[in-house]
């Protein structure tokens, strides 16, 4: 694995082979510390040419499990919200800014507790994200929560004060339409969790509106 100062998914990255290439070198990336307690690899998955990429945190517990992002209660609930706004949660490419599940936990028979990233390990990670968004070209891309924000969008990322609007942003050195919004997992976490969902389906229906 790279120093400590240097961590970085970047050596480990393809330069070809699509997709599939990509999925596989991920799963053996030992870029930063986080593969060591996690299960697997979570990459992306959907439609190789999806016109919405959505990019979430990290993966959760069952997605650490499955290998697969949101399939836990959050990506029902982000499905759902997709169906709402008009957008086929099987036409998009749905991932995450880190790719190893992120926990703590009280002792090894307690249930693992999730924990946010640091910005040096969504760095890290983001050559996986970059190769992501260059193979998809996504027309338009649905940042989900702060996490994924600041990766994209640098640290002054505040997600209430852009969410539902339509950002033109260089990213990766393309350019890029991007619509942020709240992860969906805060809006499980939400005390008015109807109040909470309209409003990440409001979002959602700006990002389907763009897209003409
Ligand atoms: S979190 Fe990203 S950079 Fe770190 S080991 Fe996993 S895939 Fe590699």
């Amino acid at each position: 694995m790279a120093s400590e100062d240097a961590y970085t998914a970047e050596p480990f990255v393809p330069s070809r082979g699509g997709l599939p290439a990509l999925r596989k070198a991920a799963a053996d990336c030992r870029g930063c510390p986080l593969h060591r307690d996690a299960t697997q690899t979570v990459f992306g998955t959907g439609n190789p040419h999806a016109r919405v990429m959505l990019i979430g945190e990290q993966p959760g517990d069952q997605e650490d499990r499955q290998g697969e992002p949101f399939v836990g209660p959050a990506g029902k609930l982000l499905d759902r919200a997709l169906e709402e706004a008009g957008l086929n949660p099987a036409d998009a490419y749905v991932t995450n800014a880190v790719k190893h599940f992120k926990f703590t936990r009280a002792d090894p028979h307690k249930r693992r507790i999730h924990k946010s990233p640091t910005r040096r390990e969504a760095t890290a990670c983001a050559p996986w994200l970059a190769a992501e968004l260059a193979l998809v070209e996504p027309e338009i891309v649905v940042v989900l929560g702060a996490t994924a924000g600041k990766a994209l969008l640098g640290s002054s990322f505040r997600v209430t004060r852009v969410r539902g609007t339509v950002l033109e942003e260089e990213i990766h050195g393309r350019p890029e339409r991007l619509v942020p919004t709240v992860h969906p997992s805060a809006v499980l976490r939400a005390d008015d969790r109807e109040a909470a969902y309209r409003g990440l389906v409001a979002d959602l229906k700006v990002a389907a509106q763009a897209l003409g």
